[in-house]
């Protein structure tokens, strides 16, 4: 039975990275009270968006999370337990930023359930960390993981960035290894952007902020791939990295279609039919006391048949696993995965793509080689435990040939998937 999850979006940090253009505020200390009340009656109000199933992952994202106090949290999570049934090995995650892991506050975060945290880290360099703005140092990190472990949360994920600006390869490859060697068993990593609109743009554009070239983000990418593999993560979609059974459970429903229903301003919920999102305005949110639809803050969209192909191809070609394709005609028809794999022909042919007779378990190096005038591929350059009897996929019933991004296509992965989609 699937099971649904609940993301709570918290909008307040206590100071702002130069980065960042998520929707939150610094001012929010003195409204934290009013928006937990807010949160918990959106939650009351929108409970049948998710038409009455268990919670098998509750995220509190933000912003920063722990900015909230345990009885703040506290209350969020009486309201989730009178409101929906939580499966009993529910994921349930905070995010936070390390200084603010106390041995108390890690304590309090298990007694309420939360069983999995993820921290911002970025880099391991103090004075990058003081550039981007970020509030904690490098030690902070160690001893929130500590306090977090002794408080009995031990499934722990922390962030990184790379190509910040003048990182070189090697104080990257730190940066891996010092994550690494840490007792966590997720790893997420991103690219910097520069986000129109925020302070490191503004200095990108003064010249004061160099921005890494792409032969160098794709050289940190690699190195990241190969420390992760190395130390026994699984690289299992583009951006993340995980030990065996640790995958972040919340994260990859949206990948592969749970339903989910976001609470608080700037939240997202999808649950099979429309997709909604909260106006992203804090202000609004408190007067409106959480009500939403009544504030007209909840914009709608149904969920075309081309709206849902392209949603598809976008979540499930960003995990190593790749697209199912019988799932795909099964959903779509015929003609569209005749049509899919017509354009998804030349990606094929220059290695960014790939055909496998099962899902691999990690993003591969393989490369099929194309036979037929249709785009099918016959045979792949010795793949371990992937192909040698693929078969066309319309020759096939039931499971079998999935579409998935090699490591080469990884790296132009957007350029790829949105040129899968219909014209
Ligand atoms: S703590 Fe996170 S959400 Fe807040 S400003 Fe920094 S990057 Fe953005």
């Amino acid at each position: 039975m699937p099971t649904d999850g609940l993301y709570i979006h918290v909008p307040f940090c206590k100071s702002r990275c130069i980065y960042c253009d998520f929707y939150s505020t610094t001012c929010g200390a003195d409204k934290r009270q009013a928006y937990t009340d807010a949160l918990c009656h959106e939650m009351r109000l929108r409970r049948d968006f998710l038409d009455g199933g268990t919670l098998g992952s509750v995220y509190i994202g933000g912003g920063t999370p722990s900015t909230l106090s345990a009885d703040e949290l506290g209350r969020i999570f009486q309201t989730i337990a009178t409101t929906w049934s939580l499966s009993a090995d529910a994921e349930v995650t905070l995010e936070a930023n390390p200084d603010d892991i106390t041995p108390d506050y890690a304590k309090a975060l298990k007694a309420l359930g939360i069983n999995r945290v993820s921290m911002g880290v970025q880099t391991f360099n103090d004075g990058m960390l003081r550039f981007l703005h970020r509030r904690h140092s490098a030690g902070q990190v160690q001893e929130a993981i500590d306090h977090l472990q002794g408080a009995g949360i031990d499934n722990l994920s922390i962030d990184l960035i790379y190509g910040l600006p003048g990182q070189t390869l090697e104080q990257w490859q730190q940066d891996v290894g010092k994550a690494l060697a840490l007792p966590v068993s997720h790893l997420s990593a991103y690219a910097l952007i520069y986000e129109e609109g925020t302070a490191l743009y503004r200095l990108r554009e003064q010249g004061k902020a160099a921005e890494a070239s792409d032969e160098l983000s794709l050289q940190m990418f690699e190195a990241l791939m190969d420390m992760a593999a190395e130390a026994g993560f699984r690289h299992y979609e583009i951006s993340n990295f995980a030990l065996p059974h640790r995958e972040a459970r919340h994260n990859s429903g949206y990948w592969t279609g749970m339903h989910y229903l976001g609470i608080g301003p700037a939240a997202h919920s999808y649950n099979g039919t429309v997709r909604q999102w909260n106006t992203p305005d804090l202000s609004a949110y408190l007067k409106a006391g959480g009500d939403t639809a009544a504030a007209g803050l909840i914009t709608t969209e149904t969920l075309t048949p081309k709206i849902r192909q392209e949603e598809t191809l976008l979540t499930r070609l960003r995990t190593a696993e790749g697209l199912d394709l019988a799932a795909f005609t099964r959903e779509f028809g015929q003609q569209a995965l005749d049509a899919l794999l017509a354009r998804a022909k030349p990606y094929i042919n220059n290695g960014t793509l790939v055909l496998c007779d099962a899902a691999p378990e990690s993003f591969i190096n393989g490369q099929w080689s194309i036979v037929n005038a249709e785009g099918i591929a016959s045979n792949s350059s010795a793949v371990s435990g992937v192909g040698a009897d693929f078969k066309d996929p319309r020759e096939r019933s039931g499971n079998g040939q999935w579409l998935c991004l090699t490591r080469k296509g990884i790296f132009i992965s957007d350029g790829i998937i949105s040129s899968l989609f219909e014209d």
